[in-house]
């Protein structure tokens, strides 16, 4: 990936922290006013496949110096090279639909957003609330159900064909995505609940855990590699939403 190949590029937007590259990837298409293969193309970034799981193959050693507009992808870097580290089967814990990369979203982070971005732990089946908000993340638009997948070309997305402005409407029916009622979680005494909050906790310790190459099991002293994050998985301590 050769740095001139993005100073070739007219309008470049920054990457902002914990963006995903292929909320990048759909932002920059639109500001340059085209589509994402050309852009991927133009970078030399493949065009087909799983962009986020691609991404640390891509930057094996870390991303180019130099290269300002993507510096801040490195924190989505990380937790894919993280990921893959683990040899959990990305069907098992990326969200996906029809073979294309999909995303939950806090709609509250949506609307407070300068830049509407998609996080990459929005990617995760486990990340399932929002420690900002104390919300629940939501699975689709609150109008017609669709769900957020990347990359996509704006241009030509929403209800008309017309394209949309910003990754905080809908693809499909461009309504905003930051409607509809937050589901807020409620502090509470029960047993269930409190495991619950554990599952919770375990959700964002793993994309934690991705991030820094190592986690530590709650009481004990011992690092673990992410390789043993197969067998917590296995006993069920990472949760899921369907
Ligand atoms: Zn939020
Ligand atoms: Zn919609």
């Amino acid at each position: 990936m050769n740095p001139k190949r993005f100073d070739e590029l007219v309008e470049v937007c920054q990457a902002i922290d914990f963006e995903t590259p292929a909320s990048w990837l759909t932002r920059t298409a639109l500001r340059q006013g085209t589509s994402v293969r050309h852009i991927a193309e133009h970078l030399g970034w493949p065009v087909v496949g799983d962009l986020d799981l691609l991404f640390p193959s891509m930057y094996p050693f870390g991303l180019p110096k130099g290269v300002a507009a993507i510096a801040r992808l490195e924190i989505a870097r990380r937790v894919m090279a993280g990921f893959k580290q683990t040899g959990i089967s990305p069907d098992r814990l990326l969200l996906n639909e029809r073979k294309r990369s999909c995303y939950r979203f806090c709609p509250l982070c949506l609307e407070s957003d300068r830049t509407p971005h998609i996080r990459i732990h929005w990617r995760f089946a486990c990340f399932i609330h929002c420690p900002l908000h104390n919300c629940l993340l939501e699975d689709a638009c609150p109008h017609c159900q669709a769900k957020i997948r990347l990359p996509l070309s704006l241009l030509h997305a929403g209800p008309t064909g017309k394209g949309i402005a910003e990754l905080d409407a809908c693809r499909r029916c461009a309504g905003s995505l930051a409607d509809g009622e937050p589901q807020l979680l409620r502090p509470s005494a029960s047993d269930s609940n409190d495991w619950e909050k554990a599952r919770l906790g375990n959700g964002r310790a793993v994309l934690s855990a991705l991030y820094h190459g190592w986690f530590r099991v709650e009481g004990q002293t011992a690092v673990r590699s992410l390789k043993a994050l197969r067998s917590v998985d296995q006993n069920g301590l990472i949760p899921r939403r369907a």
